[in-house]
């Protein structure tokens, strides 16, 4: 067999471990894990001396909102930072104007992406008619999960939340059910609605340009709450079941009390782990996120629930604004749009923990991508072994990361303030998508459309 590819001289992350191996590529997948001094010759050879072997990230909460939106951001912008980040495969939100609410308007974004990806993708849709039928149609139509709020949509945006939010509890009951008639995971932001509106109304009275005000607006024991509610009905509909974005000590709690009541999964993201409050009140609006970053007690307890396995999955929630947006909010934490960049961030901040002993890289792994192939059913994804697509990246555990805006790749590089400055221990020096380098450690030198569209019902 020609080969296209051996990359030779490192570690290798392979599903039984950490080894000394040489990886070989044909037709985009990896043929073997050859012993690290058997002979391969191959169109291309990549030396990875000293570095490891990595699968590529998939990053399954991601919000690039394109064709909508195109000040925040192009697919070309955001692919192209997610490729330079070690993510080959983005799971792009619904959040669009309008809405991606239906099999036509999967398909429209699916059409939009596909000749301008430099990751593969894959789809949610939100549900806007709760209906078997429609259901089954946006299962046909590949979508990768259901995307629900349990909260009201933010004023002024129901056009990109039709269909999305839910915070009615009959509602969301019946979600649960119709999903798991039509196979179809629910993907769920879960806060509760009363319990954020009354602690709106308390946040009036406060300060808001101080960032504790956004915080006690949207209170743990809201995410805790509505976090428990679903998890209680699902024990009846048995949908298969994913929390986003979980930020306290307090959820955590609350899963574990509810693990093996059914079929759910949870994670968390990279700006809840690494920063505090106190990063917020520093940085500014352009780190208000929903829900809120909160105190050391909450992070400690993130990254022991990724230990013990409560949270099993770590996402980028990546959202791009427009400087202007965030800026002509300047000192509001009440109103300024929620969100920040992440693409850049995600892997190494798992990365620096694998360094500083937080946690394995086996674990860290299983986190940003063996979790999601198993728990979002994309079998050629998430492993490096035989039959597997090439998705692959190669770091320097003794180089670091130096994240600052000017050299950030996402078109939100101007409300990245959280991450500026910050250093990562692990370097990616190169990203490759079913054998074909993407991101070469300086530059994106993949052409647009590169990436393709995944989804559960097409694995390849
Ligand atoms: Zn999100």
């Amino acid at each position: 067999m020609t080969l296209d590819l051996v990359i030779r001289g490192g570690q290798v992350l392979t599903p039984t471990g950490l080894r000394p191996g040489t990886v070989a590529v044909a037709g985009g997948r990896i043929v073997a894990i050859l012993p690290p001094e058997a002979e391969a010759v191959a169109r291309e050879t990549v030396n990875a001396q000293g570095a490891h072997i990595l699968p590529g990230a998939i990053d399954i909460h991601c919000h690039i909102r394109s064709p909508a939106y195109p000040n925040r951001g192009s697919v070309e912008s955001e692919t192209g930072a997610a490729a330079k980040g070690g993510i080959t495969t983005v799971f792009e939100m619904p959040i669009t104007d309008p809405c991606c609410n239906s099999p036509e308007r999967v398909v429209m974004r699916r059409d939009h992406f596909a000749p301008r990806a430099l990751t593969d993708f894959a789809m949610f849709a939100a549900p806007v008619d709760l209906t078997e039928a429609a259901f089954f149609a946006l299962r046909d139509a590949g979508v990768i999960a259901l995307k629900i709020f349990t909260t009201a949509s933010p004023p002024d945006r129901d056009r990109e939340f039709a269909g999305l939010a839910w915070p009615d509890t009959d509602a969301q009951m019946t979600v649960l059910r119709l999903a798991a008639k039509a196979g179809l995971t629910v993907f769920v932001h879960a806060e509760n609605d009363a319990l954020i509106a009354q602690a709106a109304v308390r946040a009036t009275a406060l300060d808001k340009a101080d960032a504790r005000t956004h915080g006690l607006a949207r209170p743990p024991e809201a995410e805790a709450a509505a976090v428990a509610s679903l998890l209680a009905m699902n024990m009846i509909a048995g949908a298969r079941l994913h929390i986003a974005h979980v930020t306290s000590g307090l959820t955590v709690d609350v899963l574990r009390r509810f693990s093996g009541s059914s079929d759910f999964s949870a994670e968390t993201c990279p700006h809840y782990l690494s920063f505090t409050e106190a990063d917020v009140a520093r940085a500014g609006v352009s780190a208000k996120i929903n829900p809120p970053i909160r105190h050391e007690a909450d992070r400690a307890a993130l990254w022991e629930a990724l230990a013990d396995g409560t949270l099993k999955h770590v996402t980028t929630d990546h959202a791009a604004f427009a400087p202007e947006e965030k800026l002509a909010k300047d000192g509001d934490f009440l109103s300024a749009p929620p969100g920040h960049p992440g693409l850049e961030t995600l892997v190494p901040t798992l990365l620096d923990a694998v360094a500083t002993g937080k946690t394995t890289m086996e674990r860290a792994f299983a986190l940003l991508s063996g979790n999601a192939a198993a728990r979002f059913r994309l079998p050629s994804k998430g492993r490096l072994a035989a039959g597997a697509d090439a998705d692959i990246i190669i770091v320097d555990m003794g180089a670091q990361t130096h994240i600052t805006q000017s050299t950030l790749l996402t078109n939100a590089r101007a409300i990245s303030r959280l991450t500026d400055g910050h250093r990562y221990q692990g370097r990616i020096l190169r990203t490759i998508l079913r054998g074909a380098t993407i991101w070469d450690g300086a530059a994106i030198i993949a052409p647009p459309g590169s990436g393709r569209f995944v989804n559960p019902e097409d694995p390849r």
